[in-house]
């Protein structure tokens, strides 16, 4: 299958977050790229740069103020006396109310959900061309191919409607899922990242036209926290349309599977016309922040298992961080997907 990437989506460079308070090394890291497209490599991907393709597919998942706020906050912050090199926000609402500040501090509380998201001169351009990625990847299922997959970074699952979160700006698979619904009347996303795609949940949480899925280490102890719980299952008209499966801390591959057969039964039962897989990596026994057990070759039979759904897929990467075995991850992914379907 094609992979689809954009040089511009090194240039974002993070430098720190807060965990458990003290100050980190980000690890959202342009390095991740590398061992991404090494992977696809791998598995036999022609890789491709997607066009420039407009704020319209992006638009049509994020807010006006949102991505006004994205594209121009970094310039604002340089103007405040004594502000961060990168924009980190110290102050949020506890619950929304009906007024929106003027104030570039008080639109970064507003806007972004945590520490884990700084943006700095590069952000815009690196997230448009993540989504970018998607898009174009999207746009290649619809033109007939089984699956194309995205190497999106930074990622996109933490990211709501209008709300940056957890290294995520513009939600990449909602873009997919977006620009698919152009010809599919349902689409499923089956989110396997380590954690709870929030982003993704609230931005198609009252609509029953996307079906969300996800798999993810149980936030009752784990990041994402506020979101992930067994009974969010949608709301109004999009109520049944989120299915949660929180993971035991540790899970491994025969706990995953068996999840993951749940999730393909509520996927079957919607009747999809395409699926986005947001694929994270960081669910690897050996992946940084250590939340399941999944094996490299656990990942084969992950991809395996999902293209027997035999569903027009579009892959879009999330998560998965710097670890010796992040690329042969992707690998057995791929290959395990296209044994079925490439
Ligand atoms: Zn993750």
């Amino acid at each position: 299958m094609k992979a689809f990437y954009a040089e511009e989506q090194k240039r974002h460079d993070p430098k720190a977050f807060l965990s458990s308070g003290a100050s980190q090394p980000n690890p959202e890291k342009p390095e991740r790229i590398e061992r991404l497209l090494a992977g696809a490599r791998s598995a036999g991907c022609p890789i491709e740069r997607p066009r420039d393709h407009g704020l319209g597919p992006v638009s049509a998942v994020h807010t006006p103020e949102y991505l006004d706020f994205l594209e121009h906050i970094f310039e604002r912050w340089q103007r405040i006396d004594g502000a961060s090199a990168e924009v980190i926000p110290n102050i949020h609402p506890i619950a929304r109310t009906g007024s929106y500040p003027a104030s570039a501090v008080g639109q970064a509380g507003y806007h972004m959900a945590d520490t884990a998201c700084p943006i700095s001169r590069e952000t815009w351009q690196s997230a448009l061309w993540s989504a970018w990625s998607a898009v174009e990847a999207a746009e290649t299922v619809m033109a007939g191919a089984p699956a194309a997959y995205a190497l999106c970074r930074p990622p996109g699952h933490h990211a709501f409607a209008d709300v940056a979160g957890g290294f995520c700006f513009i939600n990449n698979s909602a873009v997919a899922a977006q620009v698919l619904r152009k010809q599919a009347a349902r689409v499923a996303i089956l989110d396997v990242d380590l954690h709870h795609g929030n982003g993704t949940q609230g931005i198609f949480y009252a609509r029953p036209d996307v079906l969300t899925v996800s798999l993810h280490a149980d936030p009752v102890r784990f990041y994402p926290f506020f979101w992930g719980h067994a009974d969010e299952r949608g709301e109004g008209t999009g109520l049944g349309y989120n299915f949660n499966l929180p993971l035991p801390r540790k899970s491994a591959d025969a706990a995953f599977l068996e999840a993951l057969g749940v999730a393909f039964q509520r996927i079957r039962s919607f009747s999809p016309d395409a699926l986005v897989v947001a694929l994270g990596l960081d669910a690897f026994e050996g992946d940084p922040f250590g939340g399941l057990s999944v094996t490299t070759p656990g990942f084969s039979r992950i991809g395996e298992a999902i293209a027997k759904l035999g569903l027009p897929t579009v892959i879009v990467q999330e998560g998965g961080y710097l670890c010796d075995e992040l690329g042969d991850n992707l690998t057995a992914f791929l290959t395990g997907f296209g044994g079925k379907a490439r």
